[in-house]
């Protein structure tokens, strides 16, 4: 027997490294669309964590199974911390991906190469009555430095522009399962596995 898991987010490049990070569980991978959920919640916390609770526990009402939210996000320091929990609306929300990446890379284009650190940052969320004290949260990190400008094919968002110095390569050159092993969201599901694995059936 399979369970219902479902992954709530309407961005299809992390619904498709959330199944490919879950294939090796026992669930049925589920997306807001499976379920005709076609509304937004809104985002109103202030940090990724107050975010992906919110999306989680909501998602969690509305559908009435197991739901896994993330929050997720770039940091860079010379921008004090932006674009950060509004990532995914830096610029306002008429940008598509690369021109909100030409944004980011003019408004950095005046500061050096060893200024131009950041992070990617991605808090998730699994909410549920089957879950202990009914939500569980972690969180992953992966640190990185914006190049000048974008390089690579793969991923989504703010891939191209953000280099991995340890792999000589922006994370959009890298394969899917390269990318998986390495990233904030695979970081955190890694903590969240054991308790997945818990609820996941036979
Ligand atoms: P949200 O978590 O849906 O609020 O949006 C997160 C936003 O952060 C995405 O739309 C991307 O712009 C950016 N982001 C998060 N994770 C990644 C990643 O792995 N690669 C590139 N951009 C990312």
């Amino acid at each position: 027997m399979t369970k219902k898991l479902l992954v709530a987010t309407h961005n299809s490049g992390k619904v498709r490294e959330f199944s490919r990070l879950l294939s090796g569980l026992n669930f049925s991978v589920v997306g807001l669309e499976d379920f005709g959920i076609t509304a937004d919640v809104e985002e109103t916390g202030d940090t990724f964590e107050e975010n992906a609770v919110i999306k989680a526990r909501a998602y969690a009402k509305v559908s009435g199974v197991l739901t896994l939210a993330d929050d997720s996000g770039l940091v860079v320091d010379a921008l004090n911390g932006e674009p950060g929990v509004k990532s995914a609306r830096y610029g306002g929300d008429g940008l598509d991906d690369e021109r909100r990446v030409q944004l980011l890379l003019d408004n950095m284009k005046h500061i050096p190469g060893w200024k131009r650190t950041a992070r990617f940052v991605a808090v998730l969320a699994l909410a549920g009555e089957q879950v202990p004290g009914g939500l569980v949260t972690s969180e992953g990190v992966v640190e990185g430095a914006i190049t000048h400008q974008p390089i690579g094919q793969n991923g989504f968002g703010y891939d191209p522009v953000f280099w991995l110095a340890g792999h000589a390569k922006t994370t959009a050159q890298l394969s899917g399962p390269e990318k998986d092993a390495i990233s904030h969201r695979g970081a955190a599901l890694r903590s969240l596995r054991a308790t997945l694995e818990a609820l996941s059936p036979e």
